[in-house]
């Protein structure tokens, strides 16, 4: 069967038989993939050091039955400051977790893949502490939610579905008047924000 190129993340990884390792591969055009790297848990093996979580390789890969293989592997970014401290790990886990869930085998999602690679580039600059770190997964989560269509509504009204360009007709002289409300899930218009709220839930802050 043919071999082909794969240029990935690696979301994660799991033991498999005696010394092989079942790697999943992120890729922007491929999507997510399963391969085997035969022998990558051996001492010596040239696959073993690359084929670790978040890295950021470039693969060939042979083509099986039921599961692909990787031939070679070579390291872009192996992001290891994302294994080295415990908050980082934690956070990169989490990311690569969530990554895993929301894309499914083969439906590649680019902009899924952009924005792992962009938050993982991010989490490997920013101090190793609680703070900064919950920083770049709350933007990520909101961003993630967003690609996948389960984000805030930022581009018409959460309640009542006006989208923003025609607000300017609905209520001259409060039109531009931006209010957030999280108990409707994204931005609500003038005439939304000045009925009467329920439940004590009121779109102004
Ligand atoms: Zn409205």
């Amino acid at each position: 069967m043919a071999n082909y190129k794969a240029t990935g993340l690696i979301l994660k990884t799991r033991d498999f038989g005696e010394s092989d390792r079942i790697v999943t591969i992120l890729d922007p055009d491929l999507g997510k993939l399963e391969a085997v790297a035969r022998g990558a848990r051996r001492t010596r093996s040239r696959l073993g050091g690359p084929c670790q979580p978040f890295s950021h390789n470039q693969f060939l890969l042979w083509q099986g039955r039921s599961l692909d293989g990787i031939i070679q592997c070579e390291v872009l970014d192996s992001f290891a400051p994302l294994r080295d401290d415990l908050f980082k790990l934690a956070a990169a886990s989490y990311i690569a977790e969530l990554v895993d869930e929301v894309v499914r085998e083969k439906d590649p999602s680019p902009e899924v893949f952009g924005l792992t690679l962009g938050t993982f580039r991010w989490l490997a600059e920013v101090d190793a502490a609680p703070g900064p770190v919950t920083h770049v997964l709350r933007a990520f989560e909101v961003r993630l939610l967003t690609l996948v269509g389960l984000g805030p509504s930022l581009d018409s009204c959460a309640t009542c579905g006006v989208p923003v360009e025609s607000w300017a007709d609905q209520r001259a002289g409060q039109a531009g008047t931006l209010a957030f409300s999280a108990a409707a899930g994204g931005i609500v218009c003038p005439a939304c924000r000045a009925a009467p709220v329920q439940d004590g839930e009121g779109a102004d802050p």
